[in-house]
């Protein structure tokens, strides 16, 4: 398949004159990320649909412009923040063909193997990300996207479920580092005023859509019985069940809060407006939504004006928490086609000017992906006829759960 990014930025962005929303990507990501062995030629789809309904071209939106970075390549001690160095002398060392090495110790088998190329992926993806937390911190854009991220199962010492590298976790530790700084600009008289108090640490919110449990980035931050960091809050909505992956305590709701319980890690929704963030990191995975073929439990739809799909619950992060910068990450989903229909129609409502969910799917010949969006050759993802079997009393519960820890929470930011 032909794909050319025609307008992708190599230098420093500093030649802007007011904050846009930034997408990482370069030639080299999407080769590299398409040859992930649970999503073989995903991420080519997705760029080429973006590129087929012009969301990359600067005049797509009027409302945000976006701006195309490069990413630059993690380093080891970018990637050693947060990794273990054995794991990573493990990941990136070259194969030398007879590869009869046990890697069973870093989750290296089974659905995490590895694959030519596995080294350049993992720095592109995890540098992406990185490039795109950056770019948040220092003011050079108020909304950031890498739909190559997101791997939220990657532990520190170990890959899982399809997960080779924590790139979530190593921009959250990134961004708690700074307060956001104020945008640049060329002209002082478009500066946007840094929006956060500066007296107090930043804050970081990760938010979880995921169909899975988001226990890689859980895990690393948390902490029960903790009263000395209130940084970064940890919010995962998933599918729960016995036999269910990933397999974790945490990913239980919480009744009945016990020591072991750390409200800054929770399983549930939660408001933004108790823990105040200063970003807020949003993975997208998409193996929530109907037809999913791996992950059959959830029935999610996607169109903006139905409340409570995937579209709605971006617009609504993207339009009511104002004042907070925010990270938009992939994640799973093996519909190659439908995780690309929905990453760009996620773009355009990032953009502020979301697709007709009706519109066709565009045929012609720089799209020659066409023939793979058969049957329906259109952006949505309907939801299906599936049951909803979340009983009132399940929900009820839920919503006690939810409430108690937000109890918890605001009466430890208030402290
Ligand atoms: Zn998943």
């Amino acid at each position: 398949m032909k794909f050319r990014l025609w307008r992708i930025l190599t230098g420093p962005v500093t030649h802007f004159s007011f904050v846009l929303p930034s997408w990482s990507v370069s030639q080299d990501l999407i080769k590299y990320s398409s040859r992930l062995p649970s999503n073989p030629g995903r991420s080519i789809l997705v760029h080429s649909l973006a590129n087929a309904f012009g969301l990359l071209s600067y005049e797509f939106s009027s409302l945000r412009r976006l701006q195309l970075v490069k990413p630059k390549p993690a380093t080891i001690n970018d990637l050693g923040a947060y990794h273990a160095r054995n794991y990573l002398d493990a990941l990136l060392r070259t194969p030398d063909g007879t590869d009869s090495e046990d890697m069973s110790e870093f989750g290296l088998e089974d659905d995490c193997p590895r694959f030519p190329g596995l080294s350049e992926y993992i720095c592109l993806v995890a540098g992406a990300t990185i490039t795109a937390a950056n770019a948040l911190r220092f003011g050079y854009a108020d909304i950031a996207i890498n739909w190559d991220g997101g791997r939220h199962h990657a532990q520190k010492s170990r890959a899982s479920g399809f997960c080779y590298v924590a790139d979530c976790v190593l921009a959250i530790l990134l961004l708690k580092k700074t307060q956001p700084a104020p945008a640049l600009s060329l002209s002082s008289d478009t500066t946007i005023p840094n929006a956060t108090p500066s007296h107090r640490k930043p804050r970081v919110m990760y938010l979880d859509l995921d169909v899975h449990f988001s226990d890689g980035v859980s895990q690393a931050f948390y902490s029960p019985g903790r009263s000395s960091s209130t940084q970064v809050l940890t919010v995962s909505i998933h599918h729960a069940a016995p036999g269910f992956f990933p397999s974790s305590p945490l990913a239980q709701l919480p009744f009945d809060p016990s020591t072991s319980f750390d409200p800054f890690t929770l399983s549930l929704s939660l408001l933004e407006d108790v823990f105040k963030p200063d970003y807020v990191v949003v993975q997208c995975g998409v193996d929530g939504l109907a037809g999913d073929p791996k992950c059959k439990v959830f029935n999610w739809s996607l169109d903006v004006a139905a409340e409570g799909s995937l579209g709605w619950c971006v617009s609504r992060i993207v339009d009511d928490w104002k004042g907070i910068r925010k990270l938009f990450l992939g994640g799973g989903g093996y519909h190659a086609p439908n995780a690309a229909r929905t990453w760009a129609y996620l773009t355009s409502i990032i953009l502020g000017n979301p697709l007709d969910i009706s519109i066709n799917i565009p045929d012609d010949p720089s799209h020659s992906a066409f023939p793979l969006y058969a049957p329906s050759f259109t952006l949505d993802v309907p939801a299906g006829n599936m049951l909803d079997t979340n009983s009132k009393e399940y929900l009820a519960e839920a919503r006690k759960s939810f409430e108690r820890a937000s109890e918890m929470l605001q009466e430890i930011m208030q402290a």
